[in-house]
């Protein structure tokens, strides 16, 4: 629906969610954030927005089913974006609790709150109505040395995070197939790019690796992963947005696969040529292998040829342009990681 001029989005104060909501609202669409501002969330990223009427900050949970019902009634937004979740594996396999009420119990809350509210609208407005749902491709398990990810595979997530968010997409799927409503779901990547907490690998070493200490690799670091640009996944939802058909899913990625210990090495690299270590040491000698994550998932590749071929949606960045982008940004926004590293960004807060 090219017509959408008013977004909810969910998770908008998170690492995808933000860099959404700034590009959604610098193209002229007004968007209702909410957003539990758990210790993912933070408001130091949307301070661009603070007096900006076309953004409107709230602090909630999605699985609030009052709030959810209010805000709808009260903006009446032409479609959803849910992005909020629980989202670190590593946090999921210490506490898998907490990734079941957000993922599962809460996006059950926001996808009754959708029905509800999509249920009252007439004609056109009822019409144009999406529900889109921003997914992982961690549903989909690990893959051996061969293959990639498409809307077929079956799902097998193997880490609580995952199958959270698996459940969650099931979910979806029946409220279209019972309800009607028009939802749309995406399984993208790993994404990396400006404003990425620092407990994800990109950013974690770029981090450390400025401040010269040890870079902490898992395993034998080559694990690989599928790699996509932060804004490059934002774009892809806004094309879904426009042009997905009703009820289908989409895998978004940017056919980046790299092994871990290449992520490293590649930061390590541009690090040293734009801010050498005072000693003169290269970076990758600070890498030190950890003992891996438990069951962790070998590769992640993702084909994203049903969206390519259906609604024209390219990547603009390579693996290089976006990673080198990523370092440049890190580099010149310390304020904004040393704010999330000493825990100062959790005293932000928009409109008080
Ligand atoms: P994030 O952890 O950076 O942000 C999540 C945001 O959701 C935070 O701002 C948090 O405060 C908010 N939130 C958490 N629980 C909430 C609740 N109950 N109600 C309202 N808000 C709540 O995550 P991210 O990396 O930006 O990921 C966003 C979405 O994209 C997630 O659904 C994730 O599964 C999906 N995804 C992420 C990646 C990735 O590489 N990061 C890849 C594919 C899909």
């Amino acid at each position: 629906s090219a017509g959408i001029k008013t977004l909810l989005v969910t998770g908008g104060a998170g690492f995808i969610g933000a860099n959404f909501v700034l590009q959604a609202v610098a193209d002229g669409l007004q968007v209702i954030n909410l957003d539990k501002l758990t210790y993912a969330g933070n408001l130091d990223t949307l301070s661009s927005l603070k007096e900006v009427p076309a953004h409107t900050f709230v602090q909630g949970d999605i699985g609030d089913r009052e709030l959810i019902a209010k805000l709808l009634a009260e903006h009446r937004p032409d479609a959803i974006v849910n992005f909020a979740a629980e989202s670190h594996v590593d946090r999921s396999i210490d506490g898998p609790a907490e990734f079941v009420q957000t993922n599962v119990v809460g996006t059950l809350g926001l996808l009754e709150g959708a029905r509800d509210y999509w249920r009252s609208l007439e004609g056109a407005a009822r019409d144009a109505f999406r529900f889109l749902h921003v997914s992982t491709d961690e549903v989909y398990g690990s893959l051996g040395a061969e293959g990639k990810f498409t809307e077929q595979t079956p799902y097998a997530p193997n880490s609580p995070y995952s199958a959270s968010k698996a459940a969650s997409d099931h979910l979806v799927r029946a409220f279209q197939h019972t309800y009607g409503l028009p939802t749309l779901t995406t399984n993208c990547s790993n994404n990396y790019g400006p404003y990425q907490f620092p407990e994800k690998l990109i950013p974690l070493v770029i981090q450390k690796a400025l401040a010269g200490e040890p870079l902490p690799v898992y395993g034998d670091g080559r694990n690989i992963r599928d790699w996509l640009f932060v804004g490059d996944h934002c774009s892809a939802i806004r094309r879904v947005l426009e042009a997905g058909r009703i009820g289908e899913t989409y895998n978004v990625g940017g056919n980046a696969e790299r092994e871990n210990i290449a992520v490293v090495k590649t930061i390590c690299g541009l690090l040293d040529a734009r801010r050498p270590l005072a000693d003169g040491r290269a970076r990758e000698s600070l890498i030190t292998y950890v003992k891996d994550r438990p069951g962790h998932d070998r590769r992640y590749a993702i084909d994203s040829s049903k969206l390519q071929n259906e609604l024209g949606w390219r990547p603009s960045q390579t693996f290089e342009s976006g990673i080198a982008q990523t370092v440049d940004w890190y580099l010149a926004n310390q304020p904004w990681s040393q704010r999330v590293l000493d825990g100062s960004y959790r005293m932000e807060r928009l409109g008080s």
